[in-house]
Formats: C-alpha cells, structure tokens, sequence
C-alpha cells in the first residue's frame, strides 16, 4: 500500500487541475492519495470524479493556513464537513486575506523596480479561487524576473524579504476545534519545515492533542533526517499518528514527486478510524462530513 497525504492541485497552487492530480497518483503506482488544497475544498468533486474513473481511494482535505503564538502552522484537515459554517467563516477569511495582499506586495515589488500586473498574477493564477503569493512567485518567473518559484519566495516574497506582506491566518487550536466539529481530523503539516526550527515542540504539541490533534506529519521533503527522528519520538510519546506525503505541486515545486514520502498503512488506519469517530459525532449534530472515497 502506497499512501500519500498531501498533495495540491490547481484548485489553490499546484499546476494540476484535481482530476489530472489524481490520474497521475495511479498512474504513480499511489493505492491512497489526499487532496488538501490551501483552505479550499474546490477541487473536491472533480477529484472525485477522477478517483472513481481510476479506482484509487480518496481522501479529501485541505491545508489550512493558521497562526500559533504568532508563528505560521499549516494544518492539514482530513474529511470536515466542507459547508459548517464557522469553518466557511474562518476560510473565506484566510482566502480574502491571502487575496488582499496581492496588490501590497506588487507594490513593493513595484518599489524595487519590477514591474508586474494583476493580469500577470490573474494569468498565472488561472481562475483557482486561491489567487496569492504562489502566483505572484509564478508572474516573476514569467517576466523573467527569478528562474522558479523557490528563488521568488528566497528573495522577495519570504517572510523577511523586501516584498513580503503579513496576512491574516487562522487561530491553529481553534481551526483544530472546528475542523473536529465538522467531523474531520488534524495533522500538522511538516512542523519543522525550513524556517520553523525545532518548533513546536513536544509541550506544544501535546496541548495541540488536547484539543483535538489527531497527528503531525514527519516524513516531508523540508525536515531533515534528524528531524523526522525527533519528531517521530516525540509522536511515540505523546501516541499521534505519523502520516508521511510529497506536499506535490505539479511543476510548482521540485523534489516533491508524489510518492516521495509515503505513510505506513497502519498508522493511515488509525488517522481514518479517528476520522470515523468524529464524523459519527458531527452526524448527531447535523453535520454532513465526506467518507474516504474506495475504489
Ligand atoms: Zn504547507
Ligand atoms: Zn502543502
């Protein structure tokens, strides 16, 4: 069984529309694939569609940006209710902010001397509803101001860099509550990615768990080998599912094939039987969360 976690399409800033996503997982050799746009469950039914037409299992979530104690955690929400309402809240305010700074940051890109347009970032977006920093990234490429998404971010687009802007971000144990509420369950994103060192750490994570935290992700391009150690100990002790997954982009980004990162089948049984859990508790209350699409 090959299971990846975590993959974007089109529907926020991979370059695969969901359906393609999915017939390139089988055709990858995946058995399990996960769709987890940016705070975004757009690409959901046309990846269903495709899941059913290649018989792969389907699980649909999203990765939703969030704060925790000032620092950016993104967290990976497998299987809400996309339609509860405070979590449509708590998204459409992520996307209207991720959408607002476009024009600050072609400001001060326009400060520094580079010219882009909001055509270019609307071409570079093509239609997704997720239209932010990737694409302003992808419109330097295009204009030949940078030679990949990596090097915008590196010099200009990074938290830090000249042409950074601030946005608004989800508050990450209350986004945890909701996404429980709407029946689905949560796993940090590479916690220790590039910037974030050895944070959050064990303390961090076992409050995170008591509200409601199903797991973290370990195995992920951006952790290093003696990060995945520590984070899977810290994940023994404190008993939280460890999913592995490619974080693919299409052509987005480089090194993130799908299938590079994988997550052990067991531990996918105890992320989909907490799943299960909640979405029997959120059916009680009204709540119409998705099952785990099966060939
Ligand atoms: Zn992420
Ligand atoms: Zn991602």
């Amino acid at each position: 069984m090959r299971i990846d976690l975590h993959t974007h399409s089109r529907a926020s800033d991979g370059t695969q529309p969901p359906g393609d996503l999915v017939r390139a997982a089988a055709a990858a050799g995946l058995d399990v694939l996960a769709i987890t746009d940016h705070d975004t469950a757009d690409g959901w039914a046309e990846a269903e569609a495709a899941a059913h037409e290649v018989g792969i299992e389907l699980v649909r979530g999203m990765e939703v940006s969030t704060r925790h104690h000032g620092r950016g955690v993104h967290l990976l929400a497998y299987l809400p209710d996309p339609t509860y309402p405070p979590l449509v809240e708590q998204l459409s305010r992520v996307l209207e902010g991720r959408q607002a700074r476009v024009p600050d940051m072609l400001e001060r890109l326009h400060a520094l001397g580079i010219e882009i347009t909001d055509a270019d970032v609307a071409r570079a977006a093509d239609g997704t509803a997720a239209t932010g920093r990737p694409h302003v990234a992808d419109a330097l490429v295009a204009v030949g101001a940078v030679g990949d998404r990596t090097e915008a971010f590196d010099r200009y687009l990074g938290a830090g860099r000249p042409a950074y802007v601030d946005r608004y971000a989800a508050p990450l144990a209350e986004t945890i509550r909701l996404v429980t509420e709407a029946g689905g369950v949560t796993v940090v994103a590479h916690p220790w990615g590039r910037s974030q060192r050895e944070w959050p750490g064990e303390p961090e994570l076992a409050e995170l768990q008591a509200a409601g935290l199903s797991g973290i992700e370990v195995e992920h391009e951006d952790h290093t080998r003696t990060s995945r150690d520590k984070l899977r100990a810290i994940a023994r002790n404190l008993d939280l599912v460890v999913t592995g997954s490619s974080d693919h982009h299409g052509t987005g980004k480089i090194d993130h094939e799908l299938g590079c990162n994988t997550t052990d089948p067991e531990q996918y049984a105890r992320l989909v039987d907490a799943a299960a859990r909640a979405a029997e508790a959120a059916r009680a209350r009204g709540r119409t969360p998705p099952d785990v699409v099966r060939p």
